[in-house]
């Protein structure tokens, strides 16, 4: 699960992480008595999305103005003029693909004179099963583009859960940003504070870019972007609350609703599935053929009736499904079940694209009876490869 920067920094504030002090706001109306309660001279009006890129991002509405989704103001005036311009509109960065997010909150914040931008960052790195830590000198900047051209301006180490986070932890990063004296002490306690914040919270990610050093010597946080591992959430209820459901994906919360594993993707396909590899394999084969998915969806091994209703449901609702390929595999799962559920999502939405169905295995053959005295349109194929093609045909031919 992912939260806003400024609920971000709120929480590595409690564990004594210096940030910038700063308000959110939702309405332009607000905005003066933000900024007036930071005080200024400088103030930094940042957009709050769950997408990086933000500075370097455009809005869509000329409404908004030429600058981005994070703009400097030197006065209150401007303060109050930026926010108006830009909440309720959308932002696209390399990150929210281009049809760019609405930016209904914004973070107020105190500016910072900034003297060199680093870059921090802490994940949890499965090939070593442990906390890792990537720094570099090249902050504020793509740090993908920094991996690529210049690898050897990154520096990455991980911390032995059985020590924890120890001083020469302190002392790499340190070294590593060439912070020497008080900036080196204070690399040392930031690092303690990130760890503490991170496994405290359960994090997935934390992500600091820029970390600055301010023009009177010491270190901030300027950005924070922080995910948390969604397995641990129920530990969370604190964390839980900041979830802000409109930057997620409806349909990924309406599937959360049902457990099933749904991800939204671009094409056209719309796939329902039994199984991650069987589904992976499917959407491989679709591309295969010259399409697209439109979505990876795992109904599970035990699917109910509801829940494949349920998933059928989701498919019918993204515009962008021009057809349906369903492909179950029945092993714990039996055919029929998916044939009757899928018999009740289209009777209850009503079916306008063309639908494939391939069963194999558990009650396939009372599945696909069901499926032929149902009346519905529906076209069936005998193995994943026939399924495919015909998919992608029967799309091809209404467009
Ligand atoms: P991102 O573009 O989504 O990564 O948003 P950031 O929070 O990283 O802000 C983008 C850029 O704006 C930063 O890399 C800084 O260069 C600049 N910026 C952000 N806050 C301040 C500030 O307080 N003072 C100054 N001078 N620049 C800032
Ligand atoms: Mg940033």
């Amino acid at each position: 699960m992912n939260i806003h920067e400024y609920q971000a920094k709120a929480v590595l504030k409690e564990f004594g992480v210096p940030v910038s002090n700063g308000r959110p706001i939702m309405q332009a109306s607000e905005a003066e008595a933000a900024a007036k309660a930071l005080g200024g001279p400088l103030w930094v009006v940042k957009s709050q999305i769950h997408a990086g890129g933000r500075g370097k991002g455009k809005f869509k509405e000329a409404a908004a103005g030429e600058k981005g989704g994070v703009r400097l103001a030197k006065s209150i005036d401007e303060v109050k003029q930026y926010a108006s311009q830009m909440l309720g509109n959308t932002l696209v960065t390399i990150q929210t693909g281009p049809h760019g997010k609405q930016v209904n909150r914004l973070y107020i914040e105190d500016g910072s004179d900034i003297a060199k931008e680093f870059y921090l960052s802490m994940l949890v790195d499965r090939a070593t099963s442990r906390i890792a830590f990537v720094v570099s000198t090249e902050g504020g900047m793509d740090i993908e583009e920094v991996a690529h051209k210049t690898p050897d301006k990154i520096v990455t180490f991980s911390v032995d859960p059985a020590t924890g986070i120890m001083p020469h932890h302190g002392r790499a990063v340190a070294k590593a940003l060439k912070l020497t004296g008080d900036l080196a002490k204070e690399a040392g306690v930031l690092v303690e504070q990130l760890f503490a914040a991170f496994v405290a919270k359960d994090m997935a990610m934390l992500e600091i870019n820029p970390l600055i050093v301010t023009t009177d010597h010491h270190l901030r946080c300027l950005d924070a972007k922080v995910s948390f591992d969604s397995n641990a959430l129920y530990r969370h209820p604190e964390i839980m609350d900041l979830r802000d459901e409109t930057e997620e994906d409806a349909k990924e919360i309406e599937a959360s609703k049902y457990d099933l594993s749904y991800i939204a993707l671009d094409g056209t396909i719309g796939c329902m599935v039994n199984g991650a590899g069987l589904a992976m394999a499917t959407m491989d084969i679709i591309k295969l053929y010259g399409e697209f998915p439109a979505n990876f969806l795992d109904v599970g091994g035990g699917a109910t009736k509801e829940k494949v209703t349920a998933a059928f449901k989701i498919i019918t609702a993204d515009p962008n499904v021009q057809g349906i390929l369903v492909n179950i595999f029945g092993g714990i799962m039996k055919c029929d079940v998916i044939a009757e559920g899928v018999i009740a999502a289209v009777k209850e939405v009503g079916l306008t694209v063309p639908l494939v169905v391939r069963l194999e295995g558990t009650n396939v053959q009372l599945g696909k009876d069901i499926i032929s005295k149902s009346g519905l349109n529906v076209i069936a194929a005998d193995d994943l490869d026939d399924a495919a093609q015909k998919i992608v045909k029967a799309v091809m031919e209404i467009r």
